[in-house]
């Protein structure tokens, strides 16, 4: 085996680096992510790569092209992870791109563009409650009121980044949108799928097809308040018999739509007492799908809905979408190249979507993205420490990702632009 073993060893080591050991806990910008930054850096550079911190705590590693006036092409993942979190979330996506740098580097070779892996300081969100910080950097997605976003200990973003060692009004420098750091032609990221679609299948690898898109709403529905005993079940207006049936209009629609997940994960009722009928009750939905024409209806059609079950149960019912996302769909080329890639290891590629958003769905605005999943044991459990990968699936997914990288070629430009871009 030459990969799958050491990456689950190293993988083991930055487990370590945790905020609450025994458990997996590393958030932005903490004493444990410049540990587990500084790991990463060493195995960057004992790889061939020359590597650093950028100004926001993303570690950035550069394997120079083979040829002058190359563009660049991105991968990473991030470093940080959700509370009490798995090993390879993440980090699979740092560590299988430098083992196959250390690999091609031990063999003299290069390729025909310069290969950036990013360790992104944040794509969890835990500290600062805003998600995929480095990415949204990188992208030329960030808004820089972020900075001024404080943790549960009062720190805001800016003071955490000056005490990292970094630069907190340097994160324009960041966008990888415009030449000034090269042309970034492809953004790639393998990725642990976090669910059980390959496990089921008896897949090792799969390609992912699009980030679902989603949408948020919060739901509140006011009934009256009445005593149990003495209020005639057909002169209730109980909010939570009605909420209920909105929670199962949900699981319904979701269930009878291809392309869709929907979830009610919140919900809170009052008075909330025992032998009082429930008044006021507010709960949260989610609905996700690779297609956002598919998800727009079903926010329309759970809302009708909605609405018919209110009336008929003479209850009030507000559902206001707060956040939305559209989906990213991966580049059909680059879904080819990573399922030619998946057949040279003997396997049938088998085409995913992912539910769960990833720092590859920042970069549509940078050049083409792809994902490539490995098949998450256990269940498909993910955030959470049951997450589990064996050696041989890290080692197919490796060698995938190697295959990957040795077939692809970039755009060719012309001299007169790429004079401009060169930046070695
Ligand atoms: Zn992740």
């Amino acid at each position: 085996m030459k990969f799958g073993a050491e990456i689950l060893k190293q993988a083991d080591v930055l487990g370590n680096f945790s905020e609450d050991a025994p458990r997996v806990t590393r958030t932005y910008l903490s004493k444990e992510h410049r540990l587990a930054g500084d790991y990463i850096l060493s195995l960057m550079r004992d790889a061939g790569m020359t590597a650093n911190y950028d100004a926001m705590g993303n570690v950035v590693g550069r394997y120079e092209a083979g040829v002058p006036f190359a563009p660049i092409v991105m991968t990473g993942s991030h470093q940080d992870t959700v509370r009490n979190a798995g090993k390879y979330d993440g980090l699979f996506g740092i560590l299988s791109p430098i083992a196959c740098v250390k690999a091609l580097h031990a063999q003299g070779k290069r390729l025909p563009y310069t290969l950036e892996i990013v360790a992104f300081g944040d794509e969890e969100g835990v500290r600062f409650g805003v998600t995929l910080i480095g990415s949204k950097a990188m992208a030329g997605n960030f808004d820089p009121a972020w900075l001024e976003k404080r943790d549960a200990n009062g720190v805001s973003m800016r003071q955490a980044i000056t005490d990292f060692g970094g630069d907190p009004d340097a994160w324009r420098d960041l966008d990888r949108r415009g030449e000034q750091h090269g042309e970034v032609v492809a953004f790639v990221e393998s990725h642990i799928e976090q669910g059980p679609t390959l496990l089921d299948e008896g897949l090792a690898v799969g390609v992912v097809t699009a980030i679902a898109g989603a949408t948020r709403m919060n739901v509140k529905v006011t009934g009256l308040a009445g005593h149990a005993g003495t209020v005639p079940m057909t002169m209730r207006q109980d909010a939570l018999a009605a909420a209920s049936e909105m929670v199962l209009a949900v699981e319904r629609y979701c269930c009878e739509n291809a392309g869709l997940v929907g979830t009610v994960g919140k919900m809170s009722v009052l008075p909330g007492a025992v032998n009082v009928i429930p008044q006021d009750v507010d709960f949260t939905v989610d609905v996700r799908s690779e297609n956002d024409a598919l998800r727009t209806q079903a926010i329309s059609a759970i809302r009708a809905e909605f609405t018919s079950i209110a009336a008929r149960r003479n209850v009030k019912v507000d559902a206001n979408p707060f956040f939305e996302l559209k989906a990213a769909p991966c580049d059909e080329s680059l879904q080819q190249q990573f399922a030619t890639a998946i057949k040279a290891q003997g396997i049938e590629p088998r085409y995913l979507p992912s539910g769960a958003g990833h720092d590859a769905m920042e970069f549509p605005s940078v050049c083409p993205i792809a994902m490539l999943f490995v098949r998450c044991g256990n269940g498909g459990i993910s955030h959470h420490p049951s997450e589990t990968m064996t050696a041989e699936d890290a080692e197919i997914a490796t060698a995938t990702l190697l295959h990957f990288f040795e077939q692809y070629q970039p755009p060719v430009f012309v001299p007169d632009k790429a004079q401009r871009v060169d930046r070695s």
